[in-house]
């Protein structure tokens, strides 16, 4: 469903009145294409505090464009250093000349260190850094988004760096992302096919979210398996066939499910995408017990059983990725969604908990994508105002697109994001529900 405000507000007379009444100014994106494949202009550099970060030459390597700054397509930060209040003020000595000359769609990336548990002053002002970020996030509009990263080792941190930097996230802005000391794997033999040689199975990619992760995947090089319920067999062809890739009829909450996918590519598979949900919306006091376990059943039990049967039949294969998909609604909560609310947060358990784990004894990392109002079949179905008050509560002020989500799969997916783990990164354009 078209969102005819965004459209409205892009014409002179929809931006006068808008403007004139006070309503939301949501700025149209500029995302990813063949033609668009970076961000336009150069990277500004800034440090506060004393770094040790070896940042330099990643940055040559990710950012956009040059490093003469003009115009400004991104900032980056680094506060790694930064273990104490006057040091904090170096963020604010940096930031501050400069933020206005941030074009629009333009990325400001800030750079924290991991919390040190013995320091309780470089955890107050690192933590003290997640403040600020969402803070600007909500503050800095032209369809900037702002995020943080900490690290310890910028290498690993490089396959981040180079998404947040680029038009493949137009719609994160206001994330904490946490990318570990290693291992930094060898960057792909083709950059632009960064999958090549790889099979992805997504489930649920008939149509929505899933058609968009299974085609970027498809363009990142993968080979891609459809997976989808029979009954929507035909769509999941047609996309498998568009993709040159396969299509797997088969309902998720099968209990052998995991190994039927195990039998269905013996070979084994390199990335998993349990993107495969649904709702089943009433205020818990009107909700019947089965509209509890479906939607249980669906988007967090089978999602346990098919990684875990998978994993114990060694059909990952290390260097794999599994990103699983959970919903701002599972860390904000919102009425009428008990039951999604709790699987999608049990989602964000799963993945947090199992991550260490399965990189120690399979070497396969697990993250999962938290979108927020996203435009499809799935959210064209709510009623008219809810649906309007999802597209605009957000920093960005607009709703994200499958693609958005994809991106960002891609990039966990990416054989370089192998320091990234553990992590719930929300696609959300910052939704002002919850954190
Ligand atoms: P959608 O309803 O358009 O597509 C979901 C797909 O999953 C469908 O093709 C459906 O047939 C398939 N599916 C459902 N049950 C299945 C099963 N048992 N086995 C196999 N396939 C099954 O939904 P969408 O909007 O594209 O959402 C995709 C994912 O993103 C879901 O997990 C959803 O909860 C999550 N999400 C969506 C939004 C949003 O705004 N659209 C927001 C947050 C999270």
């Amino acid at each position: 469903m078209a969102d005819r405000y965004l459209s409205f507000t892009a014409t002179a007379p929809g931006r006068f009145l808008t403007r004139r009444l006070g309503l939301p100014q949501p700025a149209a994106l500029r995302r990813w294409s063949p033609e668009y494949p970076d961000l336009d202009g150069g990277l500004l550099h800034l440090t506060a505090g004393p770094s040790t970060l070896d940042l330099a030459p990643v940055l040559a390597r990710t950012g956009p464009g040059t490093l003469s700054p003009d115009p400004v397509a991104a900032v980056v930060l680094d506060a790694t250093g930064v273990r104490d209040v006057d040091t904090l003020a170096e963020v604010h000595a940096a930031l501050h000349p400069v933020v206005r000359s941030v074009a629009a769609s333009g990325r400001v990336v800030v750079l924290g260190a991991p919390l040190d548990p013995d320091d309780h002053h470089q955890s107050a002002v690192q933590q003290a850094l997640e403040g600020f970020t969402r803070s600007l996030g909500k503050e800095i509009g032209r369809g900037r988004t702002v995020n943080l990263v900490r690290l310890t080792d910028a290498a690993a941190a490089e396959s981040t760096l180079r998404f947040l930097l680029s038009p493949k996230s137009a719609y994160v802005s206001g994330q904490v992302i946490g990318v570990g000391a290693g291992p930094v794997a060898e960057g792909p033999a083709d950059p632009h096919r960064p999958l090549a040689g790889r099979t992805a199975l997504v489930t649920g990619a008939a149509r929505g979210i899933g058609e968009a992760v299974a085609e970027t995947l498809a363009r990142d090089g993968a080979r891609v398996v459809v997976l989808d319920v029979p009954r929507a067999e035909e769509d999941a062809h047609r996309v498998a066939e568009r993709l040159g890739g396969t299509a797997l009829a088969l309902d998720i909450t099968a209990a052998d499910a995991g190994e039927r996918i195990a039998a269905a590519l013996p070979a084994g598979l390199d990335v998993l995408i349990h993107n495969a949900g649904v709702t089943r919306d009433r205020r818990l006091v009107n909700m019947p017990a089965d509209r509890w376990s479906s939607v249980l059943d669906v988007n967090l039990a089978s999602v346990l059983r098919t990684t875990d049967a998978l994993l114990a039949e060694g059909a990952l294969r290390p260097g794999g990725r599994i990103v699983a998909t959970a919903s701002i609604a599972g860390l904000a909560g919102n009425a009428g969604q008990t039951n999604y609310g709790a699987s999608k947060a049990g989602v964000a358990g799963l993945v947090r908990a199992l991550a260490p784990r399965a990189l120690a004894e399979h070497g396969v990392t697990v993250n999962a994508v938290a979108p927020g109002f996203i435009e499809t079949r799935m959210t064209a179905a709510v009623p008219l105002f809810i649906r309007e008050a999802g597209r605009r509560m957000n920093s960005l002020a607009q709703g994200g697109l499958p693609v958005d989500v994809a991106e960002t799969t891609a990039w966990l997916a990416h054989p370089a994001s192998g320091a990234v783990n553990g992590q719930v990164v929300r696609v959300c354009g910052q939704s002002l529900l919850g954190a």
